[in-house]
């Protein structure tokens, strides 16, 4: 196989992970951060941290662990000050990583920063080693510490808004970021929007972050998505915000996998429900690949929404199915997905995943999951679903086969342990040993979420990337994008 180069960050690891920042009149930020990061918990297990400012000085935590065990009320009363921001970090699968764990904070002569990076970068080894030449000396492996430098970096010679604008320009691939320098607490999209990010208000301040199921937790108003290529700076008295549109494109590059299985069902992203879309996709599923069975199963909890679209549509289309939830999840095991031996995923999806008999019994079934990724989970499914008296199994997956790596921030396995990278749905039925096996199409994704396959990240469906990544193919003309004129504050 020829030798790829990892642009996942240095140790080969990449940030799949959630962010938030807050800013508000005159009430600590901590307790804010610390339920938004409960609302994100989802988007990443392995490390959680807040980092405050007072108007003076910063306060931070930052430890491995889940939100609830890493912040105990002392915790919080000791994280002073109106501003700040939060991370939680997605569990690898190579194993725990201390050193990564964000929020990154450092100070230096212009002042303190913290930052929390949602995304990867493809050129953050070449920056790094730029950075290294002039004197820079890096503490982890991480990509958010080669933007915490350059940032410092630039803020020696530029304003804030410059500043950023030139690290903006230099840095490469999927980031949203929640910055905090000295007080003051910005939000930045990478200007394809890979990865999502949104601004919500509160009664007295406002917050930043990637999903806005995290607002609704603060009883907050979802004011709108941050822009693709876009600064915001929160005012540090919470009082509003301001917008600089620092780079533009004529493209964007959704994660169309953060609609499909990373987002909360109750998050807009974009502009979309990630709910509505689940159901919708559902919806295409059954007009797509429908297949009349007795009983239709969501794989909980990822497949719910769409097994709900697709059940309904079967029943509208004069089909009769019954919608079950036929498996029950053990809500205490872990992620099955990042053990890592096969034996022991295997064995996981058995502790995880349990068949309720009498709905599967003598009935023909069919079960419905967000995606296969190695093959595990279906494999698992079926065998337990016959095991428990099932006539028949026709496995239904809500996204294209997997077929490549993500770059992008989102752990996918590498490519030879991908199931659909080499085998066509047919030998992967034979392995899963399923009845029948389809996946939805690569159009229906475009037409639910309503926007062109050229502005949506297909990378891991198409194996070909909107990012210049070597080794791999592009699915566009590879332009940097334009550095823009305003640093004006917009309406907003
Ligand atoms: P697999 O068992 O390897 O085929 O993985 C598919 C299962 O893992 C599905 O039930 C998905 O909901 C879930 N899944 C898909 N992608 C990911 C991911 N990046 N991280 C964790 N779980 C995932």
């Amino acid at each position: 196989m020829a030798h790829r180069r990892d642009h996942r960050s240095p140790d080969g690891m990449t940030e799949k992970c959630g962010v938030v920042g807050v800013s508000l009149a005159g009430r600590d930020a901590a307790r804010p951060l610390y339920y938004s990061l409960y609302a994100l918990q989802h988007r990443g297990q392995e490390s959680a941290g807040i980092v405050t400012h007072d108007g003076f000085q910063q306060h931070s935590r930052v430890e491995m662990g889940l939100v609830g065990d890493v912040f105990d009320a002392d915790d919080l009363d000791q994280l002073n000050g109106p501003t700040g921001i939060g991370h939680v970090r997605y569990p690898t699968s190579g194993g725990v990583n201390t050193c990564c764990a964000q929020p990154f904070s450092v100070s230096f002569k212009s002042g303190s920063l913290g930052l929390a990076h949602n995304g990867n970068l493809v050129n953050a080894a070449e920056i790094r080693s730029e950075l290294e030449a002039l004197g820079h000396a890096f503490t982890s492996n991480g990509d958010t510490e080669v933007i915490a430098h350059d940032l410092a970096r630039n803020l020696l010679e530029e304003d804030l808004v410059r500043a950023v604008k030139r690290t903006m320009g230099r840095i490469h691939g999927s980031y949203a970021l929640t910055i905090m320098h000295d007080d003051a607490v910005l939000g930045v999209r990478d200007p394809q929007g890979n990865r999502p990010l949104c601004i919500g208000e509160l009664d007295d301040g406002y917050v930043l972050a990637s999903e806005s199921a995290a607002i609704d937790t603060l009883d907050g108003t979802l004011v709108r998505d941050v822009r693709p290529g876009e600064l915001i700076v929160l005012a540090p008295d919470g009082s509003g915000f301001d917008s600089y549109q620092l780079l533009d494109r004529d493209d964007t590059a959704h994660c169309f996998f953060e609609h499909v299985y990373f987002a909360r069902p109750d998050s807009v992203i974009d502009d979309s429900l990630v709910y509505d879309v689940r159901r919708d996709l559902g919806g295409e599923l059954w007009a797509e690949t429908g297949i009349e069975t007795d009983v239709v199963m969501p794989v909980p909890d990822s497949g719910r929404s769409f097994a709900s679209g697709y059940a309904e549509a079967a029943n509208a289309d004069g089909a009769d199915v019954e919608f079950a939830e036929g498996l029950m999840k053990n809500r205490y095991v872990g992620r099955t997905f990042i053990m890592p031996t096969q034996d022991e995923r295997e064995r996981a999806v058995r502790l995880k995943l349990n068949p309720i008999k009498s709905t599967v019994e003598g009935k023909t079934v069919t079960i419905i999951d967000d995606s296969i990724v190695r093959g595990t989970t279906s494999t698992q499914l079926v065998d337990l679903i016959r095991e428990a008296g099932a006539e028949e199994v026709h496995v239904r997956i809500g996204a294209p086969p997997i077929v490549a790596p993500c770059y992008m921030g989102i752990d996918m396995a590498s490519r030879d342990e991908l199931i659909a990278a080499d085998k066509s749905t047919e030998e992967i039925r034979e392995m899963v040993e399923a009845d029948s096996l389809a996946y939805l199409s690569i159009d229906a994704i475009a037409d639910v979420l309503d926007r062109s396959h050229g502005d949506l990240c297909l990378g891991c469906v198409t194996g070909e990337y909107p990012y210049d990544i070597d080794g791999e193919r592009t699915d566009r003309e590879v332009s940097r994008p334009a550095v823009g004129s305003g640093s004006a504050p917009a309406d907003d």
